[in-house]
């Protein structure tokens, strides 16, 4: 779509970033260039002015072109979104029924959303002939601070330097600069940053010589092609050397001058992922986006990927939306993790669906791994949609470890650790080995009891128990962040309290009473608010300082420890009854994956895993059968219930103040949903009801789901249905989302 000829017959949509469902027309610019699809743009919007994008460019418009405004201004002279990437978000907003312009402002970095320019501005300063003049006369005299300024600007000649360097070369720079500028001796001009010097030239690194198991997945994919669709699912086994295929098939795609899109989970990003990249391409550029970043630093990272310099992109979620010019490969590591999928917020989408869609759509590769791959995507290779590639065995010289259920009847526990798995742990370190211990529970207990008259400790803003933290002396509440002073006694009764369960600070605090001499680790998302602090436990762990580690969720990830040779799981039982239908599903991911750390180098491992149920089938049938046999027996429960991926769900969630808000809200939806599919319809509506955990934060939560066999029926009623919802009386009362494909039902 090309600007049409007549200038003043034509018409810019603009996506705004609003709730509506619809972009709005503008007149073009009063003078100065025409702008295109996919620039952003300012435009008058009610009394604001706000940043738009071009979503299309139209010769006729519904609205009277004497009502319709003018674009005010362009903001970069080149399109923010490409053509295949506006066909990617314009697909989402379709596919996840969101207004356009929220999915096309979840693209953006803040700072872009806000008007910053594509290209990086910096201040640069330079001297001048009276400056120079002056500077031989040797002024300033009586302001070293101006001298020494002057000087530096002087042998800079006229280049110049720019504000960052002068801020790292001397503080109090700027005063001595607006000084010199007064007297008319330098000036300040803004220009395009230069381009990061790369780095120098580092010496090639070994590249470990292909496993057989490897060699065939790489020939493989390599014979298929390096360009054209196809969707390969990597399924190997923790410590297969999935990520060496991954730097495989970047340096191809390097050689070829096409760039490489790597998406991961919210943990999965380490510093040590990002390093095997960086070392192993050390001339490439590398733009990191992560949700750790500031503002600034993601718009610098997003440049770095939108004017093509980077050649690899590495990012979490959202990077899926990443601009990246000639992008020929696209890999989703770790594609069974729950971060991949937005659970928030009002634009709930896939971030491992839309990488297949987007390498569809610019037909590229697309590589999604793991060890434990989800079930949509099992289910996709039996469909044929995707191809399986195995790497069945370990890479480097390592044993997989073995897997053993540890019977918790007639044990004796102490702080959630059987006498058995005490003893092993003594019995590992005492060979050399370092021990992970794994238990999916963050503070100290979960519980905080009244040993006379049976009072819990409960946040008082959520259906749900304050956790204790003990060292900091502290309740907190998991769910709405809420943080009291832990109580000596019993608000109610005045006796003595005491702690239920445990978490990891207090599996931390009893190892160290029973290894006193060991050093020991904890890592959770409390003691990990920056990546660095990771990073710091993660030192103390390679380096051997600490040889017990204690953790959550996050010690399953793609860390590295050659010495760790014993894992324990303190509750797998958690997972075992559950009335979510992936809870199964989740539990052997995690019991796999979490197994995988043992036994990384050359020393087997032992994964001992305590539970109260060890005839349980799901258990049993995990150890004895592995992941592949435990997948197939759960799909095919999955399909004779009717159960994603052979259903398609989409959960109308809603939260109000009032918990009849919400379900009133959910009731006049389900009735609408009724009236637009009519009788025999293909999609079945269950509920309303209230969220498992309904009172979050005082607010009450309540859903509706729609289920269907048939993902066209589900989607064309979805269609009518949303631009309806927003007009329900009741929708004003309560905050509302729909999510399409839901990872949770709660
Ligand atoms: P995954 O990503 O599948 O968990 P990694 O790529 O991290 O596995 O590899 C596990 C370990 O094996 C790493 O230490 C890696 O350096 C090593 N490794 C990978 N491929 C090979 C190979 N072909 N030969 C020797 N070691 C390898
Ligand atoms: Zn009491
Ligand atoms: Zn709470």
């Amino acid at each position: 779509m090309e600007n049409p000829a007549g200038i003043e017959t034509a018409f810019y949509r603009v996506a705004i970033d609003t709730p509506l469902r619809r972009c709005f027309d503008y007149l073009p610019p009063a003078s100065g260039p025409l702008p295109t699809m996919g620039m952003r743009v300012e435009v008058p919007f009610g009394r604001r002015r706000l940043v738009g994008i071009i979503e299309s460019l139209e010769s006729q418009s519904d609205v009277d072109p004497s009502k319709l405004k003018r674009i005010s201004g362009i903001i970069d002279p080149e399109p923010t979104f490409d053509a295949p990437l506006l066909e990617l978000l314009r697909w989402a907003t379709d596919y996840y029924h969101h207004p356009i312009g929220e999915v096309l402002a979840t693209a953006l970095p803040k700072l872009a959303r806000e008007g910053a320019t594509l290209t990086a501005i910096t201040e640069y300063w330079t001297v001048d002939e009276q400056g120079v003049a002056a500077h031989q006369g040797g002024e300033p005299r009586r302001a070293p601070k101006q001298r020494v300024l002057l000087e530096q600007l002087v042998a800079a000649g006229p280049e110049g330097l720019a504000s960052s360097t002068l801020h790292e070369w001397q503080a109090g720079w700027r005063e001595a600069a607006r000084a010199l500028l007064a007297r008319g001796w330098i000036r300040c001009e803004q220009r395009a940053a230069s381009p990061a010097a790369s780095a120098p030239a580092a010496r090639p690194p070994a590249t470990p010589e292909l496993t057989a198991a490897q060699s065939t997945v790489l020939t493989t994919v390599l014979t298929a092609g390096d360009r054209g669709y196809r969707g390969w699912l990597l399924h190997g086994v923790t410590g297969s050397g999935k990520t060496e295929v991954y730097l495989r098939l970047a340096e191809r795609q390097l050689e070829l001058g096409r760039r490489v899109l790597v998406l991961v989970p919210e943990i999965g990003l380490t510093p040590q992922l990002v390093g095997r990249f960086a070392q192993r391409f050390p001339q490439a550029v590398l733009a990191i986006l992560h949700s750790g970043l500031t503002d600034s630093e993601r718009l610098a990272a997003w440049r770095l990927a939108h004017s093509g310099r980077a050649q690899l992109v590495i990012g979490t979620r959202s990077a899926v939306f990443a601009p990246v010019p000639e992008l020929g490969l696209i890999i989703v590591d770790e594609e069974h993790d729950a971060s991949f999928k937005q659970q928030e917020g009002g634009f709930r989408y896939s971030a491992r669906d839309l990488a297949l869609v987007r390498a569809r759509m610019l037909d590229i590769p697309v590589m999604l791994g793991s060890a434990t791959p989800s079930f949509e995507s099992l289910h996709n290779v039996s469909a044929g949609r995707l191809t399986r590639l195995a790497l069945p065995e370990r890479a480097a010289a390592a044993a997989r470890p073995t897997l053993r259920l540890l019977d918790l009847r007639g044990e004796r526990v102490h702080a959630g650790l059987s006498t058995t798995a005490a003893s092993s742990i003594q019995r590992h370190l005492a060979a050399d080995g370092q021990v992970l211990v794994y238990i999916n529970r963050r503070g100290y207990a979960p519980t905080l009891a009244c040993t006379a008259c049976g009072w819990i400790a409960p946040c008082l803003s959520c259906d749900a128990r304050l956790t204790v933290y003990r060292q900091a002396a502290r309740l907190r509440c998991h769910h709405c962040g809420a943080d009291r002073e832990l109580p000596r006694q019993c608000p109610v009764c005045g006796y003595a309290v005491k702690t239920v369960g445990q978490g990891t600070e207090r599996v931390e605090e009893n190892l160290a009473e029973l290894f006193p001499s060991v050093g020991i680790a904890r890592l959770d998302r409390d003691v990990v608010r920056h990546s660095d602090e990771l990073e710091a436990v993660m030192r103390r762990v390679s380096s051997g300082a600490a040889r017990i580690l204690v953790g959550t969720q996050m010690v399953a990830k793609g860390h590295d420890f050659p010495a760790l040779t014993l894992v324990v799981v303190l509750n797998a039982d958690q997972g075992l009854f559950s009335t979510d239908f992936r809870a199964a599903e989740r539990l052997a991911q995690t019991i796999i994956q979490v197994a995988g750390r043992a036994g990384r180098a050359e020393r087997a491992g032992e994964v001992l895993i305590q539970t109260e149920y060890p005839e349980h089938p799901l258990l049993s049938g995990l150890l004895t059968g592995g992941y592949d046999a435990f997948a197939n027996a759960a799909l095919e429960e999955r399909r004779s219930a009717g159960w994603p991926p052979f259903a398609r769900l989409a959960a109308l969630r809603a939260s109000a103040t009032r918990p009849e808000m919400a379900i009133e809200f959910l009731d006049a939806a389900r009735r609408l949903a009724e009236r637009i599919a009519g009788r025999g319809a293909m999609v079945r509506l269950l509920g309303p009801a209230p969220a498992a955990m309904a009172r979050r934060a005082d607010r009450h939560h309540a859903q509706l789901l729609l289920e269907s066999v048939d993902r066209p029926a589900l989607h064309r009623l979805l269609e009518r249905w949303l631009p309806e919802i927003e007009t329900l009386q009741e929708a004003r009362r309560v905050r509302w989302a729909l999510d399409v494909d839901p990872l949770e039902l709660f």
